[in-house]
C-alpha cells in the first residue's frame, strides 16, 4: 500500500503518497487509541460522488468526541478534504480513509503533550468480499470471539483498536474455510461480522440487531429508508443463531461490503442458499442509489464537481 503514486491528505496539506509517513512511536501505533472512517465514491453518470459524506463525517467527530480526542479541523474542512484526496489521485471510484491519530509527541498512557493528526487516503478498491460473494453468498461462521461490550470498548465509535477483536474474529473464520465471521454479543445475541453490520429476513420481514455490541452502521441505516422504500418492515431486536439458522434469507452490509448475501451459517444452508430475493432487491436499490440513478436519493451524494 506504501508504494505507490498519488496524493495523500494530512494535516492540511496535500503530500506525496511515498511521504506520508509517520514516526515508529506514534502514540496510536501503541495503544490504538484512534478513531476512523471508511467512505466510497462512486462513478454516476453525472460525475464522481462520494455517498453519505456528511453522515461519514458526523460519525468521524462522534468517534473522537467518544475518545475525547479534539479534532483539529472543522467538519466542512474535513468534508472537503475527503473530496480533495479523491481529486488528488484522479479517481472516478474509490474508497476513502480518513484517520484521526495522536502523534508522536509523546508515550505512555498518560502523556498529556499529545497532538491529534488528520489524514485522508483515497485509492481505487473493488468488490471488498468478492464478486462472486456478492451474487453467491458467503458462508459465515459463528465466531469464538465475543463483540465487544459497550463498556469495555465504546462502540458506538469506530475506533482504531477495536478492530483486534474483527481480526480475530475474521481471521479464525478464514482458518476455518469461511469468508466471515458472525460475531455474538457478550449475551450471546448475534452482534453483527468482523466490519459490516447484520440483517436476516423471516416472513417477509427484516430483522437486525439493536445498535448495542454493534457499530452505528451508515448503509444498515440506508438499509432503513430503502425497506421502507419496497413496502419492508424492519425490526431492531435481540436475535439468536439459531434463529439465523431457519432464517428464509440473510446479509451483511458496509461501505466496503455493500449488501452481500449470506447463504450458511455453521454449516446450516440459510434459506435457499443462494442470494435471496429481498436481499436481492436491496442490493440492486442500493447500487440505483449509490451511483446516482435515482433523483429522490440525490441528498446523499456529494460531487466532486
Ligand atoms: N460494523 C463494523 C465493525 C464496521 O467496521 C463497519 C464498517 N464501517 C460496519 C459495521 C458497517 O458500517 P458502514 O455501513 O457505516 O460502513
Amino acid at each position: 500500500m506504501a508504494d505507490r503514486d498519488g496524493f495523500i491528505w494530512m494535516d492540511g496539506e496535500v503530500v506525496p503518497w511515498r511521504e506520508a509517513n509517520v514516526h515508529v512511536l506514534t502514540h496510536t501505533l501503541h495503544y490504538g487509541a484512534g478513531v476512523f472512517e471508511g467512505v466510497r465514491a462512486y462513478r454516476t453518470e453525472q460525475g464522481t460522488a462520494l455517498f453519505r459524506l456528511e453522515d461519514h463525517t458526523n460519525r468521524l467527530f462522534d468517534s473522537a468526541h467518544i475518545l475525547n480526542m479534539k479534532m483539529p479541523f472543522s467538519k466542512s474542512e474535513i468534508s472537503e478534504a475527503q473530496l480533495a484526496a479523491v481529486r488528488a489521485n484522479d479517481l472516478a471510484s474509490a474508497y476513502i480513509r480518513p484517520m484521526v491519530f495522536y502523534g508522536a509527541e509523546g508515550m505512555g498512557l498518560r502523556a498529556s503533550n499529545l497532538q491529534v493528526h488528520v489524514m485522508i487516503a483515497a485509492w481505487e478498491w473493488g468488490s471488498y468480499l468478492g464478486e462472486e460473494s456478492v451474487a453467491k453468498g458467503l458462508k459465515v461462521r459463528t465466531s469464538s470471539i465475543t463483540r465487544h461490550h459497550p463498556n469495555i470498548a465504546m462502540t458506538r465509535a469506530k475506533a482504531n483498536g477495536q478492530y483486534i477483536n474483527s481480526m480475530m474474529a475474521l481471521n479464525e473464520a478464514l482458518a476455518s474455510g469461511c469468508d466471515e465471521a458472525l460475531m455474538l454479543d457478550p449475551a450471546g445475541y448475534v452482534a453483527e461480522g468482523s466490519a459490516v453490520n447484520f440483517f436476516m429476513v423471516k416472513n417477509r420481514v427484516l430483522y437486525t440487531p439493536q445498535l448495542t455490541s454493534c457499530l452505528n452502521g451508515i448503509t444498515r441505516n440506508t438499509m432503513f429508508r430503502l425497506a421502507d422504500e419496497l413496502g419492508l418492515h424492519v425490526v431492531e431486536k435481540p436475535i439468536t443463531r439459531d434463529e439465523v439458522y431457519i432464517a428464509d434469507e440473510a446479509f451483511f452490509t458496509g461501505t466496503a461490503a455493500e449488501v452481500t448475501p449470506i447463504r450458511m451459517l455453521d454449516e446450516r444452508q440459510i434459506g435457499e442458499g443462494k442470494r435471496g430475493p429481498i436481499t436481492e432487491k436491496l442490493q440492486s436499490l442500493y447500487y440505483d442509489v449509490v451511483k446516482g440513478r435515482r433523483d429522490d436519493y440525490a441528498e446523499w451524494l456529494s460531487y466532486l464537481d
